[in-house]
């Protein structure tokens, strides 16, 4: 994965849109400002491929990346901005919804959480929909740079001591930094053995 040649394949609003399932799939979700770009990014290498997602227009769609031609990453909107109004939240729903009962192919949704923010009810809220679709998603805490080494450790244990009584979480936590890269080469480790 270190080298993939991405092709950025579409953006899709619509399900009607979706690609084919032709290869195996994986997605990132979390809120806004979670950091997703940035680590989308920096598994990647690239700079700007992913783009983030409070720019306009970016919050209704699932930007599909194909990897190696071997494995879609799906980017999917950042939910629980501050501004957010009811029928954005109810769209964002419906989206999601759609696309986790449409895609066979989907194989672990990574799930973004803020190192200095933890897990919040809006995570929560869409844990409960993942557990719902049976989907299994892997919690990967971001911006790890912030929290001193003691910290680092305790909350990854919070997180999964939180987390673990639920049907479809993923026992083991991502611990990530863009910034200086901590967390990206198992991630990528991650990702590979789900091809
Ligand atoms: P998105 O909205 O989830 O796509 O989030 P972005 O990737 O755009 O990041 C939101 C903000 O957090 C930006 O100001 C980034 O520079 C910052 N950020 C993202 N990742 C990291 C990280 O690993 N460490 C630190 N310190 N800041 C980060």
């Amino acid at each position: 994965l270190c080298a993939a040649q991405v092709d950025f394949v579409l953006s899709v609003a619509d399900m009607r849109q979706l690609p084919g399932t032709d290869y195996p799939e994986i997605a990132f979700a979390g809120r806004s400002n979670v950091g997703k770009s940035s680590l989308i990014n920096a598994l990647l290498n690239r700079k700007k491929l992913a783009r983030a997602s409070n720019e306009p227009g970016r919050t209704r769609q699932l930007n599909y990346f194909l990897l190696n031609e071997q494995l879609y990453l799906v980017d999917l909107p950042g939910y629980g901005y501050a501004r957010a109004s009811k029928s954005e939240i109810q769209q964002w729903t419906k989206l999601t919804l759609n696309y986790l009962r449409g895609r066979p192919t989907l194989k672990r949704i990574f799930l973004l959480i803020d190192s200095r923010r933890g897990v919040k009810e809006t995570d929560e809220e869409v844990m409960d929909l993942l557990d719902s679709s049976a989907v299994v998603y892997q919690i990967v805490l971001t911006k790890l740079d912030k929290l001193k080494k003691s910290e680092q450790e305790g909350l990854a244990r919070e997180v999964f001591e939180k987390l673990k009584k639920r049907p479809a979480f993923h026992p083991i936590v991502c611990k990530t930094s863009s910034e200086d890269g901590t967390g990206i080469p198992e991630l990528r480790a991650e990702i590979a053995s789900l091809i």
